[in-house]
């Protein structure tokens, strides 16, 4: 798989994926992510991406031509499975989402910043737009490296035992089951002793009932 990721601010990008197991799936080949700087597109020889906004708007606005100009590089290079584009208003990201995005091939992300980009670039290079809740942030940085992130952790051979990614929250609707480990007790605080007790199909079976049980306390609108 490929991700290209268009930012005024890439360092964030790069910083936030370059831990762990992300950072292993790139190493081992699994993924390559290619973060590009929209300014070295910028217009003039001040390499501006922004401008002001029609009607009198405070801040400023990422412009159409470079965002164009790179969207059109990148698209003559390879073909893109999705271009998306950050954005507070969107659908919003989750595990059914990075499931289904985690098959592609090419996958390109524009970050927005300021105010955010004109909106013929949302009208026009851009086939889904995606956020990561009900909040704004200053850029498409952290969102975007988020989505990478949930992406890349189910590309199989990115975890090492690739049922941990199957087994976590919202891959069945249900929460994952609490997990253990040792000391068996501390401070006079027990871990379930069924989980010590080396019977696998009653450790599945309670496995299986916590998550449901925890799915209905929790988040019972997963059940619907
Ligand atoms: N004026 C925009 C609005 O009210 O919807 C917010 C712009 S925000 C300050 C700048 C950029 O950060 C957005 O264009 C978007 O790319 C990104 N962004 C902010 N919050 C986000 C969220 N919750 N999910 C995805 N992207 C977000």
């Amino acid at each position: 798989m490929r991700i290209d990721i268009i930012s005024v601010l890439p360092e964030i990008v790069n910083g936030s994926l370059n831990f762990s197991v992300i950072k292993r799936a790139i190493e081992k080949g699994l993924v390559e992510v290619h973060v590009h700087d929209l300014r070295e597109y910028g217009l003039g020889k001040h390499r501006q991406v922004d401008d002001y906004p029609f009607g009198g708007e405070p801040g400023m606005v990422l412009r159409i031509e470079p965002i164009f100009e790179i969207i059109n590089k990148l698209k003559s290079q390879r073909n893109y499975d999705k271009i998306i584009y950050t954005s507070p208003d969107g659908k919003k990201w989750d595990q059914k989402i990075a499931n289904r995005f985690s098959l592609f091939e090419n996958i390109m992300i524009l970050c927005g910043h300021y105010k955010g980009v004109d909106q013929r670039v949302r009208d026009y290079l851009i086939d889904e737009e995606y956020s990561i809740g009900d909040y704004v942030l200053t850029g498409g940085e952290l969102p975007a490296a988020v989505m990478c992130d949930s992406i890349i952790r189910l590309i199989p051979g990115a975890i090492g035992d690739e049922q941990s990614a199957l087994t976590d929250s919202f891959q069945d609707n249900l929460l994952a089951p609490p997990v253990y480990t040792r000391p068996a007790e501390f401070n006079g605080w027990k871990a379930p002793p069924i989980l010590l007790s080396g019977n696998f199909a009653e450790i599945e079976k309670w496995k299986d009932d916590q998550s449901f049980e925890r799915t209905q306390k929790l988040r019972p609108d997963l059940l619907k």
